[in-house]
Order: structure tokens, then sequence, then C-alpha cells
């Protein structure tokens, strides 16, 4: 180590083990992976070679800069869905790097039916059911559809798909509707794509009943270890752990106060630890005044998170257990569940992880634990 950094360690024999979950439990053909945004903020390539090594071949990204990474990181025979489609005039990329865009207006699918092209144009349609986001609606489905005959030979449909708004809700109605336009859409995808696969389901969707499965799923944030949906608590492993080092231990007396606007003020002797990481790193504002870990102790944060510090209370611990400059307290790991820290900080896992700053420092780990950071300055 040259400089004190926040440690995000990454297991990946626990990402492994939580897409082995989902796919047992998935009752279609395939289970795949969403790997956008940089594998949800925990490094793309050391995750899609673990996936795939597992067996995934089905990976969904964002965008095409994305998609081109994982190209780069898997065999050809690898499927790799690009979930914001193709930009007008990226046709003939899509089709070099063999890439699959996830088509969701009728003037995308204009553009790529008559970009003048060489090789294979291999494609997803993605379908409104209710989450009214991206997707063409039914009807204009259909009308792709019955036009399809006229369309270039090269062009080939490999999925229809579309995206649940409420899985992590089961109760939620919006469930069923969505079931049930999309089970018409499988239906037509049945009569005019016989070799299409069909999806509907992200994590909190597999856990919803076999139901809503079709032949492909498209889990993200429960391989991360991240699990919104009821269905999914106490299945899966804690894939991350962040860490940040103590820079400094100050001692504060009744009456001064901590960091920017002097929010917290110390009602009585404080041991306080200035530690690097802040919200340039992604640990967010909204989580003071919450917690970090030493040692199975909790440590409150003192006043408002700076960019790229923050200050715990340690004046509750035994002075042969104190951390030291240069030891790692845990802010998300074993005692600080990633959801319950979301949670604390009024979001979700999903945004707390994709937040993660460039400044941390990676981690990998395969089951055994990572090599311990801990102890004072050499
Ligand atoms: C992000 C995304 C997913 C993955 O969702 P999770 O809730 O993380 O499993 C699946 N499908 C689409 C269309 C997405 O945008």
């Amino acid at each position: 180590m040259h400089q004190y950094s926040g440690v995000l360690k990454i297991n990946l024999s626990a990402l492994r083990r939580n897409w082995r979950v989902v796919r047992d439990r998935f009752r279609g053909q395939y289970c795949g992976a969403v790997v956008k945004a940089n594998a949800y903020g925990l490094g793309v390539a050391p995750v899609v070679q673990a996936l795939y090594s597992e067996g995934c071949r089905h990976f969904f990204v964002a965008t095409f800069d994305e998609a081109i990474q994982v190209r780069r990181l898997v065999p050809e025979s690898v499927d790799i869905f690009v979930l914001q489609g193709v930009y007008p005039g990226m046709e003939q990329r899509f089709c070099d790097e063999d890439l699959v865009p996830v088509i969701y207006s009728g003037n995308m699918l204009r553009h790529w039916l008559s970009a003048s092209v060489t090789g294979r144009r291999r494609c997803a349609l993605k379908v409104n059911t209710g989450m009214n986001r991206l997707g063409l609606n039914l009807g204009e489905f259909g009308e792709v559809l019955q036009a399809k005959d006229s369309w270039p030979e090269d062009v080939h449909v490999e999925l229809v798909m579309s995206h649940l708004a409420c899985a992590d809700e089961p109760a939620h109605k919006l469930n069923a509707t969505q079931l049930t336009l999309f089970r018409q859409a499988a239906d037509l995808t049945r009569q005019h794509f016989p070799n299409a696969l069909t999806s509907l389901s992200a994590s909190a969707g597999v856990f919803l009943g076999d139901d809503w499965h079709f032949d492909l799923a498209r889990p993200g944030i429960a391989l991360y270890g991240g699990c919104g949906a009821p269905g999914l608590q106490g299945l899966l492993s804690a894939v991350v752990t962040l860490e940040l080092p103590v820079l400094q231990t100050r001692y504060l007396r009744a009456g001064e106060s901590v960091g920017y606007g002097g929010d917290f003020v110390a009602t009585q002797d404080t041991r306080a630890l200035v530690v690097s990481g802040g919200y340039a790193d992604g640990i967010l504002r909204s989580l003071a005044p919450r917690m970090a870990a030493w040692r199975g102790q909790r440590l409150p944060i003192l006043g408002r998170v700076a960019m790229d510090s923050c200050v715990f209370d340690a004046s509750h611990l035994a002075p042969d257990d104190f951390p030291r400059e240069g030891d790692l307290i845990e802010v998300i790991g074993a005692h600080l569940a990633l959801d319950e820290v979301a949670g604390a900080a009024g979001t979700i896992s999903y945004e707390l992880l994709t937040r993660l700053g460039e400044r941390l420092s990676k981690m990998y780990f395969e089951e055994a634990e990572p090599p311990s950071q801990d102890g004072p300055l050499p």
C-alpha cells in the first residue's frame, strides 16, 4: 500500500454462489447476469469472468461501451444484450462486435431494419407491459410482427423481453397485470419467432414464482448480495465489504465540535476517529449519523460526512481494543449488511453500490478471507 484509501473487498465465491442460488431457483432455460454500470460498481472484468466460469452465457449491459468491455472478456459465443438499444449510425458496429441491441421503439426498429449493414443483425425486442419506460406497447409489437415478412433476411430476433416494475412487492397488483400482458407477447413471439427466447424477470421476479420465469432470467442485484425482495432474504451471501482506514485519533473536550458546520458538539470528553473516505468515495452524506463497526462494536458517525473523510465516535471502546492509525473500520460488511446500510442512508443497495468511488482500492478474493490490512504503521 502506498497511500491510505478505503478498501472494497469483493468475495467472488459469494458472487458465484448467489448466481447459482438464482439459477437453481429459476425454472426457465438460462440464467443470465446483468453487469451494467461496471457490474453495479464492483468491477466488470472479475465479475464477468467469475460468472462465465460458472456457466453464465447471457450478459446484459446498458450501453455500447459497456458491451465492448464485456465482449473483450468473453468468448464470441456469449450473448451480450445492450439494454439501451442501438444509436442511429452504430448498426454496423453492433454487427461487427456481435452485440444484441434491445430495440424498444418503432423508430429504433426502423433504423435497424433500414441500415445497410453486412453481417447478421441480431436483436432483442422490448415490450412495455406496465413499467412505462422503454418498450413497444403490445399493439405496436403486434404491428411490428405483422410486417416482419418485409424485413431484410439477415435480421434475427433472439429475445423478446419486458421488465417488472414492482417485483420486490409480491402482493402488488401490477405483477399480475404485467404477467398477463407478457404472456400475450410471449404467445405472439412463439408464433412469429419460434427460436426467440422470452425474458421477464430480474432478481426479484425470479422469486415471485414460476409463472414469471419464461426462458431467460436477468438477475443483477441478487448476484451482488442485495436483496430488496422478500423471497430472497436469507438466501444470498454478502459479496461486498467496505472498510476505511483510520487517519488520526482526536480527543475532543466537552463543548468542542467536529467537522463542517460544527454540527456535532461533544457533551463530554470524546475519542474520535478521523477516517479516510467521504462522499467522493460513495460514503453518502445521508449516512450520518449512522454507524461503522470495529471488532463487532458499533461506532456512530460524528457530524457531517465530508468529501474525503468522516469521523466516528470511539469513546466507548476499551483502551486495548482501540484502533490505531491505518486500521480498517467496516462501513459495509459482516456487521453492517448492505441493505441495512442502504436503508439507513434512505436509499437502496443499487444506489449505494453504484456510487462507490474510483478511489477505493478493490480487492477480489475467493472463499478464503482476504489478507488482512489491519495493524499499525510500519
Ligand atoms: C437493471 C436491470 C435488470 C436487473 O435488475 P435487478 O433488480 O438488479 O436484478 C434487469 N432487467 C433490466 C431491463 C434492467 O434494466
